[in-house]
């Protein structure tokens, strides 16, 4: 699986020059909504992270995905991995379960995400399971936008990365952007103005 090749053919890779969510400024931004627009390529890729965890011997019984980027992933994921599919929802500060979702005390939970960047969310959704009492024993992602450290591969994690080390993270592939502070954007500086692509 080609995760940067279904991320180009479907668009969903888009070249420009964008405000992200921590404030900086990048020239690439992945819409992750449009790489599983298609119902059959979801399967695929999900499929394809699904094979590299169950690769692991890790345990899983049910998969958890903060909405509402995750959820796609999240669910797909579950099917793949022939688990329970549960998400998560943002409340003042953190995250929560709604709509009579439960987790058992010590059930096994994989935190999933479309993209995994420094991990913020993911502890958010990590902190609502917990305290529950479940174990949260993988965290997975499509792809990782290369501040924390994925299984398998040969980039290690950065300072900024939120995920415990302690705990495993999967994904298809590594995206590393560079990306630059406001005041350091290049493009700033030849006076275009960076666009929040988000949700819009
Ligand atoms: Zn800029």
């Amino acid at each position: 699986m080609n995760i940067e090749q279904e991320y180009i053919d479907t668009e969903a890779l888009l070249e420009g020059h964008f405000l992200l969510a921590s404030g900086n400024h990048s020239r690439r931004y992945l819409q992750s909504a449009k790489v599983l627009e298609e119902p059959k390529r979801a399967e695929l890729i999900c499929k394809a992270l699904a094979d590299i965890i169950q690769k692991s011997g890790i345990e899983i019984d049910t998969v958890c995905a903060p909405a509402l980027g995750g959820v796609i992933a999240g669910y797909e994921l579950a099917r793949a991995l022939g688990v329970r599919s549960i998400f998560v929802e943002k409340k003042e500060g953190g995250m929560e379960l709604r709509r009579g979702f439960k987790v058992a005390k010590n059930e096994n939970v994989l935190i999933c995400e479309d993209i995994i960047t420094t991990g913020g969310s993911a502890m958010k959704a990590t902190q609502a399971i917990e305290d529950l009492g479940a174990n949260v024993v993988a965290f997975a992602s499509l792809a990782n936008r290369g501040f924390c450290k994925r299984e398998g591969s040969s980039l290690e994690a950065k300072e900024e990365c939120k995920l415990p080390s302690s705990v495993p993270f999967f994904a298809l592939d590594d995206f590393t952007f560079e990306i630059y502070s406001p005041e350091e954007c290049p493009m700033c500086k030849e006076g275009s103005v960076a666009i929040k692509p988000g949700s819009k």
